[in-house]
């Protein structure tokens, strides 16, 4: 970045401090949060409270899909307020009926429940497997090791992540892992209580590791022989991030006998709501003899919150701004030429950086080991978060995946100028510890 940024005044600085103190006493320190205080975005820009600008490449964690403070998003937030928030699901509202249409518009016949998180979207897809085999005594979910499937109880369960499960024993029963893309695995570890299969189309939390054709294919084949649900999480590779709707849309182009592919039902959240809180999953038609997408009947399922007028409001903004704008072919355009020069800089850096993963705007860059690089191994923390906090030093937001991943995760409609000062910051940090 061109410019240097002052330090900021005395006032300013106090505030930084004094937002720290406010969560250090009444914030559940269940997060290892970055030193940075934000006061406000926009576009692919946020300020923190000392007026100092970033670059923000992650995007909220794939949420800000039309980056902060997006105009078009105020005003559907304005004007839905004003009309109506909310009236509960003992009601009929249109947005929430618009935006189920719109939903399965981008995949194929099939229903939507609307919900407040990823984490609840897969919840809802659990119950679904359970309700589908329930009759046949059949409950259990098989997931990919490395998977991330949300915080709930069920959802550490379902998530292939030792992490996320140790200190919250005993697990939800019902969910075994099996490695990632081996469709081998999964078919040896089914049992006569298998209902369904869940994976991530591109694992997120897991290292930005897509599936490949193949395993998509031929887990269809395996659950249609053995009758059991084809799950995916679209939660972080999904509306548009990699430059079709579904990650698996994207994988499976113009791969023969891929036409007709579809899961039997689909989490979403992140992108979806644009910074709203939102999540949803669609549920495929007649399916395995059965109406699957009416199995989860009056009184079997709900949530408050699910799909208010507010929230499908905005959700539907984000569709017509994505659509409008034509984000998708962006995405696919300006995520190919980036993940290009990110391949560079492994090229031109290869004493720090290994190597390049992913697919339009949700790419990972693979650091090499702590130990492997001299400006990394006096620390014990993990690679990607030295090099993180080294790109916040110089006005860049990345986020970390796992210990070797630094992610980029960034807004839909991100600029090609602004792909490029990434870029060249990336490239300071990486020659500072080359
Ligand atoms: C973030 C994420 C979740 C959990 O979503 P929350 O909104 O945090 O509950 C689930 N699955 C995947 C793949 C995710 O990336």
């Amino acid at each position: 970045m061109k410019e240097i940024v002052p330090p900021p005044p005395a006032l300013v600085q106090n505030r930084h401090a004094e937002v720290r103190e406010l969560f250090e006493r009444h914030v559940v320190p269940s997060y290892g949060r970055f030193d940075l205080v934000f006061a406000r975005g926009q576009g692919s820009y946020l300020w923190d409270a000392g007026g100092r600008r970033y670059l923000d490449l992650g995007g909220g964690i794939a949420v800000c899909s039309l980056g902060h403070a997006h105009p078009e998003i105020t005003q559907a937030l304005i004007d839905q307020s004003q009309r109506l928030v909310h009236i509960s699901n003992l009601y009929y509202h249109e947005p929430q009926g618009r935006l189920a249409e719109r939903i399965v518009s981008h995949l194929a016949p099939g229903k939507v429940f609307f919900c407040n998180s990823g984490a609840e979207a897969n919840e809802g897809l659990y119950k679904l497997a359970r309700k589908f085999g329930h009759d046949e005594g059949r409950f259990e979910v098989l997931t990919a090791f490395n998977s991330f499937h949300g915080r709930t109880l069920g959802g550490i369960a379902a998530t292939g992540q030792d992490k996320v499960k140790k200190g919250f024993e005993p697990a939800v029963a019902g969910f075994r892992h099996v490695p990632f893309n081996d469709l081998e695995a999964v078919r040896q570890a089914l049992s006569p209580a298998t209902a369904a299969v869940l994976i991530e189309g591109i694992q997120g939390e897991g290292g930005i590791s897509p599936a490949t054709a193949e395993y998509l294919l031929g887990l269809r084949r395996l659950c249609d022989e053995r009758r059991l649900l084809l799950l995916m999480d679209g939660v972080q590779c999904g509306h548009f991030r990699t430059g079709r709707f579904q990650s698996f849309q994207r994988i499976l182009e113009g791969v023969p006998g891929a036409e007709g592919f579809l899961p039997d039902g689909l989490s979403m959240a992140k992108s979806l709501g644009g910074g709203f809180p939102m999540g949803a999953f669609w549920i495929r038609s007649r399916m395995h003899g059965v109406e699957l997408a009416d199995l989860l009947g009056p009184g079997t399922h709900g949530t408050t919150y699910g799909g208010t007028p507010l929230g499908c409001a905005v959700a539907l903004k984000v569709f017509e701004v994505i659509a409008r704008e034509g984000l998708a072919d962006h995405v696919r355009t300006l995520g190919a030429w980036f993940r290009g020069e990110l391949e560079g800089l492994v090229k031109d850096y290869p004493t720090v950086l290994k190597s390049v993963r992913g697919l339009g705007f949700m790419l990972g860059l693979e650091l090499r080991l702590r130990e492997e690089v001299p400006g990394l191994s006096g620390s014990d923390k993990p690679a990607s978060t030295q090099v993180i906090q080294r790109l916040h030093d110089a006005g860049l937001l990345t986020i970390p995946s796992g210990a070797q991943i630094v992610r980029f995760l960034p807004a839909l409609n991100l600029g090609k100028p602004q792909a490029e000062e990434g870029l060249e910051i990336l490239a300071k940090v990486a020659r500072s510890l080359a």
